[in-house]
């Protein structure tokens, strides 16, 4: 059962602060590196000439070892940019100690394989990153804790959220304004199938254009149920197998459970990624309508194609009450009541449907607040009339 958490509750993302930029592109003079660094540790780099160094008025306000902090995570960043921009893969593993080698040659690969990565120290000397792996329109962030050993990283604890690629190799796998990030045992290009055909079909129900959707989507697969969980910061809970997470610029992007869906056909595959690709669509707009509101969307458009929710819902459903009611946003959060709370969204959606009509449905649950939607009452009696029919 696909369990998305409710968008309000999502990550709260740090901003970043001081940027000091660097795109995987042009090489930046081959100064690249962290060869001469001991004593460098406050000097911009060479080679970042007409991108001034970024310093922040709070480093120097929160007094002497903050600013020497930030300034270790600033010049660090520097020189990772400068490595990464330059393609200098040597001279990005000399900003690791021997013993943190490994975590630079993953940390080069993936961020290589990026469209775009922006490096930035942090007051507290975390490391700042923000990246955009394809041709979507906002970034995903994290703040690395690293540990630094003589100005070069010498380990990292977790952050939280966990990026997938942070102690795991991942590749990526692009279609246009489709991505697919995974970890290096999953076969990206075959999620990257799943993940257009789920794209194509929301845009087919009509989806795209809202919030600005202009189709592109991000699906990560970390390596195991560990990473996936970490990946939300634990919010999604357990026992889903997918969910989607809101960037701080609300970037939205879906997170697969490799673990939970090993065994799954691929037509169950891609109805989970067409139900997710549906909180996509609706976004930030989506967010001002009740939770059954976006899942019942959700699974209404995926359960065409989707024969593992199909058979969920019926069940879940079967036993329902003549007097049942919309589910609540409790409802969902609740082990005992989610799978109905499911298949009741999605029945009601049907019956709305089914009285006024797709393009109604569709008005409706992209700006609930605003628009004349019916009252609760008849949205029940909508319900009741849906199960009625499926008895
Ligand atoms: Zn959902």
């Amino acid at each position: 059962m696909p369990a998305t958490p409710d968008p309000e509750a999502g990550i709260t993302r740090r901003a970043l602060v001081g940027l000091a930029v660097f795109g995987a592109a042009p090489a930046l003079g081959g100064l690249a590196g962290c060869a001469a660094l001991s004593d460098a540790s406050a000097q911009p780099a060479s080679g970042t000439s007409g991108s001034p160094a970024t310093r922040t008025a709070s480093a120097d306000a929160a007094g002497p070892e903050a600013a020497s902090a930030e300034a270790a995570s600033a010049a660090l960043a520097r020189r990772l940019g400068a490595a990464v921009g330059a393609g200098d893969r040597e001279g990005f593993l000399r900003c690791f100690t021997p013993g943190a080698r490994t975590l630079g040659e993953v940390w080069f690969s993936a961020w290589r394989s990026f469209a775009g990565v922006e490096l930035a120290g942090a007051p507290d000397g975390h490391l700042e990153v923000t990246w955009r792996v394809g041709e979507e329109a906002g970034t995903s962030a994290t703040a690395l804790p690293v540990r630094l050993l003589g100005g070069l990283v010498d380990g990292v604890d977790d952050p939280s959220p966990l990026p997938i690629w942070l102690r795991h190799p991942v590749v990526l796998a692009r279609s246009g304004p489709v991505s697919v990030l995974a970890a290096a045992e999953v076969d990206a290009d075959a999620w990257l199938e799943h993940a257009r055909t789920a794209a194509d079909r929301v845009r087919d129900a009509g989806l795209d254009g809202w919030h600005g959707w202009t189709g592109d989507v991000v699906v990560e697969i970390p390596v195991d149920s560990r990473d996936f969980d970490l990946r939300d910061a634990g919010d999604a809970g357990s026992g889903a197998a997918a969910y989607t997470v809101r960037e701080v610029d609300h970037q939205d992007v879906v997170v697969v459970d490799p673990m939970v869906t090993r065994a799954w056909s691929d037509a169950d595959v891609a109805g989970l990624l067409t139900h997710e690709v549906v909180h996509v669509a609706l976004g930030v707009s989506g967010d001002r309508a009740p939770m059954w509101v976006r899942e019942g969307v959700a699974d209404w458009v995926a359960a065409p194609w989707w024969p593992k929710l199909r058979a969920e819902n019926r069940a879940a459903s079967a036993g329902a009450p003549a007097d049942a009611e919309l589910p609540t946003d409790a409802d969902f959060a609740d082990p005992d009541t989610v799978a109905r709370a499911y298949a009741l969204a999605e029945a009601a959606v049907a019956g709305i449907v089914a009285e006024h009509g797709r393009d109604a449905l569709l008005a409706w649950a992209h700006d609930w607040a605003g628009a004349p939607a019916p009252s609760a009452a008849a949205l029940t009696e909508l319900l009741r009339a849906e199960l009625a029919r499926r008895r």
